[in-house]
């Protein structure tokens, strides 16, 4: 971790911020690192964060998939 990140906390990209329908996701501006915003601010995600994020991402890949397929279906 950058020294900065480490006494001062890290620094999110805000305007990178993705919503993946639980949290905002980004990544610190210094150092890089995946960053979560919960209530108490942005942190770094832990292992269960990083399941939920995979599995919600996957999701929305799946929808974009399913509402395609429903595009080029209708007449
Ligand atoms: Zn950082």
């Amino acid at each position: 971790m950058n020294l900065i990140c480490r006494l001062f906390g890290h620094s999110a990209k805000r305007d990178r911020a993705r919503h993946d329908g639980d949290y905002y996701w980004t990544s610190c501006k210094r150092c890089a690192a995946l960053l979560l915003r919960d209530r108490g601010g942005w942190r770094e995600p832990n292992r269960r964060d990083l399941a939920r994020h995979e599995s919600n991402l996957l999701q929305a890949e799946l929808d974009a998939v399913e509402q395609a397929g429903v595009e080029q279906a209708a007449p």
